[in-house]
């Protein structure tokens, strides 16, 4: 028996419209916390064992006998908007891929669901539109998303399936991936999945879409319920910083009948509408900040700086937090990271262990903080190993950002 050919691609952006800095053809090119731009079967070979979607997806695919075509990957840093230069190269090259594959039976594709481009506000909506008129409508194609997409219904409509990540911080990637493939290989036998979608009309803070704890839980926790009347729904709390009008959280169902998948998305949103009360979006100002580092000094305390979070988008270069511990003269304090080139090629030219006085940070706009001028001492590590060292530093702040939650809801 023949194969099902199925061809995968990824390009994922989480766009932040009020960052700084666009995400060009270069940013996808190059690796950061994830591989660089990756072609034909490096997709495989260079996302073996990792937590990404697509490498979720083609080990299930292995499994489940199908032939797989790897077309491309790639993913950039969130930032401000995808240049159209880059959003049309890369589409460019996975329409290419598509059309030299040959005769696909099928088309997964690992995409995030928040890109916005200088051209297009709904950048997966375009793809994914762009991607279903050369394939044709009878060839399936399924995505999965993360769960800070912004879904749209044109993302939603040119999709015959898109799964989301359940969990922030983002522990199921690889398994979001895989479960794009029992569902396509229902589309393949012929299986026709209704599908509904609704958007919710609320926004919710990234700080406060912690999934392991209520209230979001409780969302999380209704899905297996539905998968058990055969309903397979999913769930996207929305990333608010790309900010166009389909932004927010949302829900999707596909089952047998369109009236399942409608029951299912009005059962999600009422759901959702009553937690609305207990979405806590409060955040401390920078005095009760310090104050609260004066206070809770028996033990480690963690103070996020929401408004600058380089994992969606900030600059990570703001010292309003820095200055406001240092002027409450709070003590034994780690702070970082700062992205501030011109410090660093500074100590560069200074030399290892050289010590001189700096402004740190806070050059970039719109920050109010201005740099915060001190001693320095300048430290370069032998081996650098930046996606090891990202890598690292979010597990760290996902375990300790996990124990401070659970604390907080017990409390
Ligand atoms: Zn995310």
């Amino acid at each position: 028996m023949r194969k099902p050919r199925i061809a995968i691609a990824g390009f994922q952006h989480e766009t932040n419209c009020y960052s700084l800095t666009k995400a060009g053809l270069a940013e996808f090119e190059m690796s950061d916390s994830w591989p660089a731009m990756l072609h034909g079967q490096q997709v495989i070979s260079q996302t073996l064992g990792m937590n990404l979607p697509i490498a979720g997806f083609a080990d299930a695919a292995k499994v489940a006998g199908y032939e797989i075509i790897p077309i491309l990957w790639c993913a950039a840093e969130p930032s401000a908007q995808v240049t159209d230069t880059a959003f049309e190269t890369i589409t460019g090259m996975i329409l290419e891929g598509l059309r030299e594959a040959g005769p696909l039976d099928g088309v997964y594709l690992d995409l995030h669901g928040a890109m916005v481009t200088e051209g297009f506000a709904d950048g997966e909506g375009e793809l994914l539109r762009r991607v279903r008129a050369q394939i044709g409508e009878n060839i399936p194609l399924v995505a999965s998303l993360d769960l800070h997409a912004n879904i749209s219904a044109d993302m939603c409509g040119h999709a015959d399936y898109l799964a989301i990540f359940r969990t922030y911080p983002h522990l199921d990637m690889a398994q979001t991936g895989a479960r794009c493939q029992p569902m396509l290989a229902r589309l393949l036998r012929g299986e026709v999945l209704h599908k509904a979608f609704r958007p919710v009309p609320y926004l919710i803070p990234l700080h406060a879409q912690y999934t392991g704890a209520p209230p979001f839980s409780t969302l999380y926790d209704s899905l297996p319920d539905l998968r058990q009347r055969g309903i397979n729904a999913d769930i996207a709390l929305g990333f608010t910083a790309a900010d166009f009008p389909d932004t927010g959280p949302s829900c999707v169902a596909y089952a047998e009948t369109a009236g399942q998948a409608e029951a299912a998305t009005e059962e999600i949103l009422s759901r959702f509408l009553a937690l609305e009360p207990r979405v806590d979006r409060s955040l401390l100002s920078l005095d009760e900040a310090v104050w609260i580092s004066h206070q809770r000094r028996d033990k480690p305390l963690i103070l996020a700086d929401v408004q600058d979070n380089p994992g969606a988008g900030g600059t990570s270069g703001t010292t309003g937090l820095l200055r406001a511990l240092m002027i409450g003269k709070s003590k034994s304090v780690l702070s970082g990271l700062f992205h501030d080139p011109e410090l660093a090629a500074k100590s560069h030219v200074a030399g290892k262990s050289a010590r001189f006085h700096a402004d740190l940070g806070g050059e970039i706009r719109p920050a109010r903080a201005g740099p915060v001028g001190m001693p320095v001492r300048s430290s370069f590590p032998e081996r650098w190993n930046l996606p090891l060292f990202w890598r690292n530093v979010w597990r760290r702040c996902c375990d300790a950002w996990k124990k401070c939650c659970i604390k907080a809801h017990r409390r």
